[in-house]
């Protein structure tokens, strides 16, 4: 219901440290939670057992208090609800919306390279989406995906990109839960999105074609999709992808460097925000003066003087 409360969440990957971009969508989340009276979550998702490290855990705890965002009740811990987003799988497969995929390696070679020639953005043709279950090969663990729509449109009346629209034929199967069992990215985001009641997505824009394909799976299991903001990447001064030389450092180098939490707040959160030509905020201003739907379309271009003049105010 669009009148709950407000919930937003930041979900971070710990398998680095916290960077400006991610600080931003945390700020962001954070302003929006503030200024509308809701809450904004934390969830850690650590469900890449090889990449993610309680240093990074550390780094990014850290690098929040220290810029002053604060987030309700305890943080979660993605890769602890494992045995809840495989109960949801069972519940999509019992429900003949999901299925076990037996495609071999190499099959799955030949489909993304008939893809390719076809010009087909779908690389995977749904072969064991109604096959019969008895033919599975001996000794192959399956692959569990989702049923997607095969016809029709998914659209997504984003807060920051507006109406965008998927054609259905061009979006895969996407796969839930790995042969050994391990849930994917696209579907413990989704159930736990669910689960914590989160209300609005805010998150950068290198997930908005995510969100199209995780609306099927909110649509699968008959759950409310939440309200999506993707916000554009930083770019580097000279509109290049945001790099180290650019200044896509973590949060405790720029701390190191001497840089205020309050002149770095108020940086970031003019990276692709404005309120008129104010810049300077007292953070009571920022809570008052935020709103989603202010956040630009355009990719924001870091500027390090601009944040060296802007530190010279505190
Ligand atoms: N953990 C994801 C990332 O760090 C973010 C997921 C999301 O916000 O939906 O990119």
């Amino acid at each position: 219901d669009m009148s709950d409360p407000v919930v937003t969440r930041f979900a971070p990957s710990p398998t680095g440290f916290l960077h400006i971009g991610g600080a931003r969508t945390a700020l962001f989340n954070w302003l929006y939670a503030r200024a509308t009276g809701g809450k904004m979550l934390l969830r850690i998702e650590d469900t890449d057992r090889e990449r993610s490290t309680d240093a990074a855990i550390d780094a990014i705890l850290d690098g929040l208090s220290w810029l002053g965002i604060t987030w309700d009740g305890e943080a979660i811990y993605q890769f602890a609800r494992a045995e809840r987003h495989r109960a949801v799988v069972e519940q999509l497969l019992a429900a003949g919306r999901a299925y076990r995929c037996y495609a071999s390696p190499e099959e799955l070679a030949d489909m993304r390279e008939a893809a390719r020639r076809e010009g087909r953005s779908k690389l995977y043709d749904g072969r064991w989406r109604d096959r019969d279950p008895a033919e599975a090969p001996a000794g192959v663990r399956p692959v569990i995906r989702l049923k997607a729509p095969l016809e029709g449109e998914t659209v997504i009346e984003d807060l920051v990109q507006g109406r965008v629209t998927w054609q259905n034929k061009d979006l895969d199967d996407l796969v839930l839960l790995r042969s050994d069992g391990t849930p994917t990215y696209m579907l413990a985001v989704v159930v736990d999105d669910h689960d914590m009641a989160v209300t609005h997505v805010i998150r950068g824009d290198d997930h908005l074609t995510n969100a199209a394909r995780q609306t099927h799976i909110y649509d699968a299991m008959g759950w409310q999709v939440p309200r999506f903001a993707h916000i554009p990447l930083i770019h580097g001064a000279d509109g290049a992808k945001l790099s180290k030389r650019h200044g896509a450092l973590g949060v405790d180098a720029y701390r190191a460097m001497g840089y205020l939490p309050a002149a770095l707040r108020n940086y970031l959160v003019r990276l692709g925000w404005s309120h008129g030509d104010q810049e300077i905020f007292s953070t009571e201003e920022m809570v008052a003066a935020f709103d989603v739907s202010r956040i630009g379309r355009s990719a924001a271009r870091f500027d390090f003087a601009k944040l060296e003049s802007l530190n010279g105010h505190y």
